[in-house]
């Protein structure tokens, strides 16, 4: 069946006692057994391991990214930290995008490197470059295209084989475009992740993440690390999460078309330096983006001439557009990376990546393109 049917209907079967046409929140720490010998019969013990609600989400996920199983986890730094941990041991070396998002970067960094990991942050845009960073000891290729912010794609299949060559797990963060644009478990991924705060949601009314595996082994090593160390997503957070997933095709088609008319609007515009839209022709892996993905998504970024200080006038005074974090929801966003979601990089491997200090994020929302562009048009006026 299409993406837009399973999106609502993958999953989710009426509740055989009240008939009810959502799964119900299964608010319960714990399940009765029926006794001794019948433990789990039901498939159910404890809301840390599983809970029916999180599980008609992990069914809908399976589905629409087209995997063998997934776990759902209370953030998407939750789902990366699960994957790490699933698949990492002191001692191992990873490998991951140097444009990864900036969470991510922290985790590896501040975190993981305590244990005993070691990383090799290479640009993952270039395939070579990564086969280069394989060592005797890596066991995991981590990946996020378009990146968070720079929109830096990488190519998933090209990636995968590399990874499959050396024997090593490939898992990739899938937030900005989701299974209904890209789907890397059929590009060769092992892992997808997402952090379903974004686009899944919608409606920035969550925090949540997943990881959907492509084998019953890979899925086992995080399960039973989520069960372990306690990450599991809540039900209330599945069951409004499962609303916004069954509208996300038509949300993504709309903000994107909404991208599209902005992208082509900022770039046009005589202060505007530079724009990074991957469905732009301009867009300097053009092709990789339209050979990858069947859209081009809602996040886009740009630079005002002036630089830093320009894109502040911009970004204090802009009517509409809401300054703050999250990306992904019918409301429309602008960040500002360098001071918000990526202050955690250190300015060096910022510069050196190309998160540039004047850099504007969009995330694009629902609302109409003319009156987003208007808005952006009237605070570009206050731009010297
Ligand atoms: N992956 C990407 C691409 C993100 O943009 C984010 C958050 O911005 C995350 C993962 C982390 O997700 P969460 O904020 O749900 O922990």
């Amino acid at each position: 069946m299409g993406f837009s049917t399973r999106q609502i209907h993958a999953g989710v079967t009426p509740d055989p006692v009240t008939g009810s046409i959502l799964t119900p929140i299964y608010q319960s720490t714990t399940f009765v057994q029926p006794s001794v010998d019948e433990y789990l019969s039901r498939g159910y013990s404890y809301s840390r391991s599983a809970n029916p609600t999180v599980a008609a989400l992990e069914a809908k996920l399976t589905d629409l990214e087209g995997g063998v199983a997934c776990s759902a986890f209370t953030t998407g730094m939750a789902a990366i930290q699960a994957v790490f941990l699933a698949f990492l041991n002191s001692g191992d070396h990873a490998i991951v995008s140097d444009v990864a998002y900036g969470g991510t970067y922290r985790l590896c960094t501040q975190v993981l490197k305590r244990f005993g990991v070691e990383f090799t942050f290479a640009d993952s845009s270039k395939p070579e470059e990564v086969k280069k960073a394989v060592k005797e000891n890596t066991r995991l290729i981590f990946t996020e295209t378009p990146a968070n912010p720079t929109m830096k794609c990488t190519d998933l299949a090209a990636i995968s084989e590399i990874a499959r060559a050396a024997g090593v797990v490939h898992a990739t963060d899938n937030t900005f475009l989701t299974p209904y644009y890209q789907l890397p478990l059929e590009l060769g991924a092992d892992l997808v992740i997402h952090s379903t705060t974004k686009y899944m949601d919608g409606h920035n009314a969550t925090v949540g993440g997943a990881v959907i595996s492509n084998t019953k082994e890979h899925e086992e090593a995080v399960r039973f690390l989520q069960n372990s160390s306690g990450g599991i997503m809540s039900p209330q957070v599945a069951w409004l999460t499962m609303q916004g997933i069954k509208t996300l095709s038509i949300r993504m088609d709309r903000q994107s078309a909404n991208a599209m008319d902005i992208a082509e609007f900022l770039e046009a515009h005589p202060k505007v330096e530079q724009v990074r839209y991957p469905g732009l022709p301009t867009f300097p892996q053009y092709s990789l983006a339209s050979r990858q993905a069947t859209g081009y998504g809602a996040m886009l970024w740009f630079e005002v001439k002036g630089g830093l200080n320009a894109g502040k006038i911009l970004m204090d005074n802009i009517k509409l557009w809401s300054l703050a974090e999250n990306l992904g929801a019918v409301e429309s966003l602008i960040t500002h990376p360098v001071t918000m979601t990526h202050a955690a990089v250190e300015e060096s491997e910022r510069r050196r990546v190309g998160i540039i200090d004047g850099l504007v994020r969009l995330s694009v929302g629902l609302e109409d393109a003319e009156d987003l562009i208007a808005a952006l048009d009237d605070a570009l006026k206050l731009v010297p």
